[in-house]
């Protein structure tokens, strides 16, 4: 049995195909949940998703803009450690991408693009089944595109990058400014700035599918399950920002919250992925 961490911005999920347990991200000694869960429930091998920059063997924890303690953080072999048995990190967006295209049933085959809306904006893109990854490491990072003529301040130091502008964090900012009444989970049935909102989002995804030309674009992560989540509005402007015929004629959007989760897909994914890595490891 190989067990599957979600490492979020707020909370941290881990589990095996049947149970599953949450913690606060804040100040939780993630090895030591990790091999807490391990005593309970055994275990042959962890996968565990994190939501930042990993070095090219993903052992290291390079930057993670929205957990800084993590940044810099030797996390597998404190994982390894702890737990006594292999762990493979990979950055959470395709764990997520690896979770929802097992249950969704989509075939991994062409181009497909993984959007995430989380506390960040997570993003990645899949070659026939294999991740693309750059020379640092970088699978795509659509989060800290620039969009232009922006400057709200990311997370990550910059000034305006798409993150600034449709994640969670900017959501729960804007409620906290505008609608404190409001339950986040509300916020989008309620915020004036909808079209601001998915006209961003739209840019920002048109940017990538000009560039990768994908198959699939597949949106999840909590903020586009939440109610109201402007989908429509988001794939007609998509349409409006992608060229004509191609490949404006052909987007394939789905939404993960298109099926319900029998376990989070961030879990899914990271149990499978830990799977096969130590498949790949035994022979
Ligand atoms: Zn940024």
């Amino acid at each position: 049995m190989t067990i599957g961490v979600d490492v979020g911005g707020t909370h941290i999920r881990i589990g095996t195909r049947t149970h599953i347990k949450e913690f606060d991200t804040p100040g939780a000694d993630i090895p030591a949940l990790i091999a807490e869960f391990m005593r309970e429930h055994g275990g042959d091998a962890v996968g565990v998703g994190i939501p930042g920059t990993l070095d090219r063997d993903c052992r290291v924890v390079l930057n993670t803009p929205n957990i800084p303690a993590l940044s810099g953080c030797k996390l597998a072999d404190e994982i390894e450690r702890a737990a006594g048995v292999p762990c493979f990190l990979e950055n959470d967006t395709i764990m997520l991408m690896t979770g929802d295209l097992n249950r969704l049933e989509i075939s991994p085959d062409g181009v497909i693009l993984g959007v995430y809306i989380g506390t960040g904006l997570g993003s990645c893109v899949l070659i026939d089944g294999a991740p693309y990854c750059g020379v640092n490491g970088f699978g795509s990072e659509l989060g800290h595109i620039p969009l232009y003529g922006k400057s709200r301040k990311c997370g990550c130091g910059n000034f305006g990058c798409a993150e600034a502008y449709v994640s969670g964090s900017y959501l729960q900012a804007l409620r906290a400014e505008k609608y404190p009444a409001t339950s986040i989970v509300d916020l989008f049935t309620v915020m004036d700035e909808l079209d601001e909102y998915a006209d961003a989002l739209a840019v920002t995804v048109a940017t990538a599918v000009q560039l990768f030309d994908p198959r699939v674009i597949l949106i999840g992560g909590g903020v586009a399950a939440m109610r109201g989540f402007p989908l429509d509005k988001f794939k007609a402007l998509l349409y409006t920002h992608t060229m004509k015929p191609l490949p404006a004629e052909t987007l394939n959007v789905v939404t993960s919250a298109s099926r319900p989760e029998t376990i989070p897909a961030g879990v899914l994914g990271a149990i499978i992925h830990a799977e096969s890595k130590l498949a790949a490891l035994r022979t």
